[in-house]
């Protein structure tokens, strides 16, 4: 207990102390079981089973149970876990985030929570960022689970999934792949999406467990249902679901049929209105607001009374998404366009993404602002955003290296705290203070210097950029100076792993845009074994991995996560970032000050400087920054909840009615003649016919509800110049229209057809 001790000792924390106790209970309970046989442990599965059938709760078995996984997880993979890893798993199990550095092996942490709700007899999922680790985490922890008779899935993209089976193999060859990185695809077998989420642990990423919930909302059989419930969900780099991407919407989508001229006729009408005459934009927020001058002079070119009456709405909508693309969506900021299209530019990577598209008509605004080919507007059959589904969840936890930036967010917004669990090694990292320059150019002279001069010494080094565009810029630069490097924008996950695991080779030089293979671990010496044991004591003589930022990131997080890529179980790294007044951070959010700083000080032209104030006045105005982001996302979020709650109502009364095997039950949205025609028609079939129909009118009347309000926060949005909130206007507004829903779904669903004679 020793090491504990020193472990504890330190300014860890009062909950990694208040921890101690379990900890000593798990590790005492390892000590026996190490003397159990292979048959023994597995019956372990059976018993804690029986004990919370008879009532025991999940805490009164968690130091056994703690203890049986890591048991499974050495005598499979492996690997035992460390005390810290321990402390991490009671973390995630009682629905918090453990923040655990890059390398302390936060895959093997999430088994033991995971074994034990899964006990419950109720799934666990557990969320990864791409497929590709998906099935990595699956292939690498099933040995564990399969051990103590859990069964494991992976849910991935395009409809494939799989279920983990390694039957045939011996004890002993399993445990020759200890730790082994590698995906072996044979233990995975395809199986239906329908069997994988029957399983106890099911891996897949966050997109599918969306996507499959969506589909499963508007399914016409009961068969076709794919999830099981919603009980516990363990989200791996939960900081880039939850917060990154926490308000882009999944929707499910059909081509609708508006003409492409309609969108142009509003973008010319909008260029004839003026900032602050006619409208008003909050940058901030991402908005614009009509005013009264603007209102007018829209109801005059539409020749109107009142544009807010019914039937208005849809102009408004696009009046709004016109003048959204006019002031809010820049040209080579928000997107680029390339060969006659409009292609997002991912505003946290930099990254271009080719094939996707900003919903609700924005993204033909802008199209029709830059004068390129419409795309056609689509349909939304069904959406929900990262926020709104993982809120579902009985208990929601997570991991990630980088989430106490974002303390406030978890907390507020999913009631979760951030606990920081302490390393297993002590950190031996090096964070230089940063370099600053006048100049972009003389920042990049200097960056180029440094890593020839760390190539030719030996040191690997890692440089960061932002954008997909100084992550070119700087590859050529580099092979101007005949540096040999790799590049790190490649949009296949798969490929940007094989990358990253390479960059801690001798002499490697890996330019990366700074989220660039997350999940994916940077070995010192090289990715294999073999190379690692060789190589990696001359790597650390040399001082390690050296992670290089070109340009501060808009949220401190990422920059973490860019510097964690060294230094992991306490190997040695460096760290620095290169930073100019020119920078987009410098430049836009902090420049006064840090220009007067640097007048002051007389910051020399070609020469860099570390300085401690220019340094603070960056970070502060990072935290600005992140604190408008953080707006943002509540802001939207409040207005999302309005919606959640007509969703929520919706999906389960449609869920009950796909199950309804009986008249009664469909009569709430059936008359009396409607199910005496049916029944007349055919006389064994009635009843799907009858629940197909209840189906089909629930899905008609929720397109159109989502149509209308998406038109009615537009139009909420645009009245903000008055005294009125728009918030409470939209909620107002949503409401009433919700008000009509179920009696418009009977009035659909009791039309005769046409071949009852409707029209
Ligand atoms: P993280 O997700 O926290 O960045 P990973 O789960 O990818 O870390 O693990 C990083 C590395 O640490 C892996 O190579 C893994 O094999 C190793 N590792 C994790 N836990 C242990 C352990 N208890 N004993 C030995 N090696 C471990
Ligand atoms: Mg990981």
């Amino acid at each position: 207990m020793a090491i504990l001790d020193k472990l504890f000792g330190s300014e860890s924390g009062r909950y990694v102390k208040g921890a101690k106790g379990i900890l000593q209970k798990v590790q005492e309970h390892k000590k026996t079981l190490a003397t159990l046989s292979d048959a023994d442990m597995r019956e372990k599965t059976a018993t804690f089973k029986k004990q919370l059938q008879d009532g025991a709760g999940l805490e009164d078995i968690l130091p056994e149970a703690f203890a049986v996984a890591c048991e499974a997880a050495k005598r499979t993979t492996g690997m035992d876990p460390f005390a810290v890893q321990i402390v991490g798993g009671k973390v995630i199990h009682e629905g918090s985030i453990a923040e655990m550095r890059t390398g302390e092996g936060k895959t093997l942490v999430a088994v033991l929570p995971a074994y034990l709700n899964a006990l419950s007899g109720k799934s666990v999922h557990i969320v990864t960022v791409n497929d590709y680790l998906a099935r990595r985490d699956a292939v690498w922890m099933g040995q564990a689970f399969a051990f103590l008779g859990l069964t494991v899935g992976v849910i991935n993209g395009q409809d494939d999934s799989y279920i983990y089976d390694a039957g045939h193999r011996e004890q002993d060859q399993q445990r020759d792949d200890a730790g082994a990185y590698k995906v072996v695809y044979e233990f995975l077998r395809e199986a239906k999406r329908q069997e994988v989420y029957q399983c106890d642990i099911v891996y897949g990423t966050n997109n599918e467990f969306v996507f499959d919930y969506l589909r499963d909302n508007i399914a016409y059989n009961p068969e076709e249902i794919r999830h099981r419930g919603f009980h516990f969900a363990i989200i791996d780099e939960v900081d880039s679901i939850l917060v990154d991407e926490a308000r882009s919407p999944l929707i499910i989508s059909a081509p609708s049929n508006i003409p492409a001229s309609h969108y142009a006729q509003f973008t010319k009408f909008a260029d004839t209105l003026k900032e602050e005459e006619d409208y008003t934009i909050d940058e901030k927020k991402r908005a614009v607001a009509l005013t009264a001058s603007g209102i007018e002079k829209f109801e005059r070119s539409l020749k109107v009374e009142n544009v807010y009456v019914e039937g208005a709405q849809r102009t408004l909508h696009y009046l709004h998404n016109a003048l959204k693309a006019k002031s809010l969506f820049k040209r080579d900021k928000q997107y680029v366009v390339r060969s006659d299209q409009v292609i997002i530019v991912d505003e946290f990577t930099g990254r271009l993404q080719p094939g996707r598209q900003w919903s609700d008509g924005i993204h033909q605004a802008v199209e029709a602002k830059e004068g390129v080919t419409i795309k056609q507007e689509t349909r939304t059959y069904a959406s929900i955003t990262f926020q709104n589904y993982f809120r579902m969840y009985e208990k929601l936890a997570g991991m990630t290296g980088t989430a106490k930036s974002s303390e406030e967010e978890f907390y507020k917004v999913y009631k979760m705290p951030v606990i920081s669990v302490p390393t297993n090694k002590p950190i031996q990292r090096v964070d230089h203070p940063d370099a600053i320059y006048q100049t972009h150019n003389a920042k990049i002279r200097a960056v180029i210097e440094k890593i020839k001069e760390l190539h030719e010494k030996g040191q690997p080094v890692l440089v960061g950029t932002a954008s997909i565009e100084h992550n070119e810029a700087l590859s050529k630069r580099l092979k101007r100076a005949k540096i040999p490097h790799e590049v790190l924008n490649a949009k296949k996950h798969e490929r940007e792993g094989e990358i990253i695991a390479q960059a801690g080779k001798r002499g490697a030089v890996t330019i990366a845009t700074n989220l660039a293979g997350r999940g994916v671990d940077i070995k010192l010496g090289g990715a294999t074994e073999e190379e690692s044991k060789k190589y990696a004591d001359t790597i650390k003589e040399l001082g390690g991995l050296f992670v290089l930022g070109t340009e501060r990131h808009e949220s401190r997080r990422i920059d973490d996560q860019l510097r964690g890529r060294c230094g992991r179980q306490g190997d040695k790294g460096e760290t620095q970032f290169y930073l100019s007044l020119e920078d987009d951070l410098t430049r836009v959010f902090g420049s006064d000050q840090v220009k007067q700083i640097a007048q002051r000080l007389g910051l020399p032209e070609d020469q860099g400087i570390q300085n401690k104030m220019i340094s603070k006045s960056i970070e502060s105005a990072q935290k600005r920054v992140e604190g408008h982001h953080f707006d943002a996302r509540r802001f939207s979020l409040e207005y999302d909840t309005i919606l959640d709650t007509h969703r929520a109502e919706v999906y389960t009364r449609r869920k009950k009615m796909l199950y309804a095997n009986n008249i009664e039950s469909l009569q709430e949205v059936l008359d009396e003649q409607t199910i005496e025609a049916a029944k007349k028609k055919s006389a064994d079939e009635y009843m799907t016919e009858l629940r197909a129909k209840v189906l089909r009118s629930i899905d008609l009347a929720w397109m159109e509800h989502l149509e209308l309000m998406d038109y009615a926060r537009s139009s909420a949005g645009l009245r903000s110049y008055g005294q009125r909130e728009p918030l409470m206007e939209y909620r107002k507004e949503g409401n009433q229209l919700f008000s009509g829903f179920w009696g418009y779904v009977r009035e659909l669903a009791c039309k005769p057809t046409p071949e009852e004679g409707g029209k």
